[in-house]
């Protein structure tokens, strides 16, 4: 039978109600004494880690887990971190490139309802995670509502019913009916993986507002060493406003930008338009093409941890790492 770890950090899934709202109090313990049945599925140990709502995750957690993972690797063959899942999302890219060619597998799981309610999604997701990670499944994924999605490619849709992710760009790694894993895709590993330890946060996101001017950039480059800006469509930038000039001045300082589109499907192609044409050509602002919004943010943080150096930031950018980008020219 195999070893899964199971690492708590908290979320709906181990929350119960408070005179101030659901919050995370339940420990792994608490979480394995619902999902009796697990028995049959593997041998569990558990560890608690953290115990947040997942809006207070921030970047130095996710190193927490990444050093947590390095440090029982050899002992269990496969890992299960329980999250919340507002942003399980970002959790599941980061630990995409602090961990990389993970053999073993290393699923984020959660639920919409807290394991104590009558009507839940906490016991099914619990245990699908767990039996996920008994199988051949390598690298990071995040098991919920029976799909298994890549954990560069997953996006929060909704945020009350059971299907709360989508796979954006991607096709589903797999999927479980009854408990029984279907694995349609595989994705490559290494034979010990690598791991990272260090993250520069200093990466901002913009969204942009149709009349939109520079003002917003201009506070967000002077504090950031890297600026996301979420533009409209295939991406472009508005003509006035004063964008090309702010952007070329911090750039000019060193400053990187990166362009991707609000839209959730399909990504940027920003060389299409007027509008965003002369951005790659002149200024070499870099696209995010179909990498989700999520793993453009950790992706930064992982890359400017090892290097400001603008060309070397560009070929790790479009690098593939866990199959985040594949449509790159
Ligand atoms: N606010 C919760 C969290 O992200 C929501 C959830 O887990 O579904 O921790």
């Amino acid at each position: 039978m195999k070893r899964i770890l199971l690492i708590g950090t908290g979320g709906t899934i181990a929350s119960d109600v408070t005179q101030t709202g659901l919050a995370p109090e339940l420990n792994t313990r608490q979480l394995l004494s619902y999902i009796p049945g697990v028995a049959d599925v593997c041998e569990v140990d558990s560890l608690q880690l953290l115990s947040l709502d997942s809006t207070d995750m921030a970047p130095e957690h996710w190193l927490m887990m990444t050093r947590c993972i390095r440090e029982h690797f050899d002992r269990y063959d496969g890992f299960v971190i329980t999250h919340g899942t507002d942003t399980m999302a970002y959790t599941a890219a980061a630990l995409s490139y602090l961990i990389q060619g993970s053999g073993k597998p290393i699923i984020l799981t959660g639920a919409q309802k807290p394991i104590g309610f009558d009507s839940t999604d906490s016991k099914t997701n619990l245990l699908d995670a767990l039996r996920c990670a008994s199988e051949d499944l390598p690298g990071v994924s995040i098991v919920f509502n029976g799909q298994v999605i890549l954990g560069t490619r997953a996006r929060k849709t909704r945020s009350k019913s059971f299907q709360a992710f989508s796979s954006i760009n991607y096709p589903l790694l797999g999927v479980l009916h009854d408990g029984k894993l279907l694995r349609y895709i595989r994705q490559p590993s290494l034979e010990r993986p690598i791991f990272y330890d260090n993250l520069n946060t200093r990466v901002s996101l913009m969204k942009l507002v149709p009349g939109a001017s520079r003002e917003q950039a201009d506070f967000l480059l002077e504090r950031s060493d890297a600026l996301i800006i979420e533009s409209f469509g295939v991406g472009g930038l508005p003509s006035a406003g004063g964008f090309y000039e702010c952007l070329e001045k911090w750039m000019d300082e060193g400053k990187l930008v990166v362009l991707t589109t609000q839209v959730a499907n399909e990504g940027s192609d920003v060389g299409v338009y007027h509008v965003g044409y002369h951005l790659k050509s002149n200024l070499r602002v870099m696209e995010a093409y179909d990498m989700s919004t999520e793993a453009v943010v950790a992706k930064m943080m992982w890359i400017l941890g090892q290097t400001r150096e603008r060309q070397e930031v560009e070929r790790l950018f479009y690098t593939p790492v866990a199959s985040d980008i594949l449509w790159k020219e």
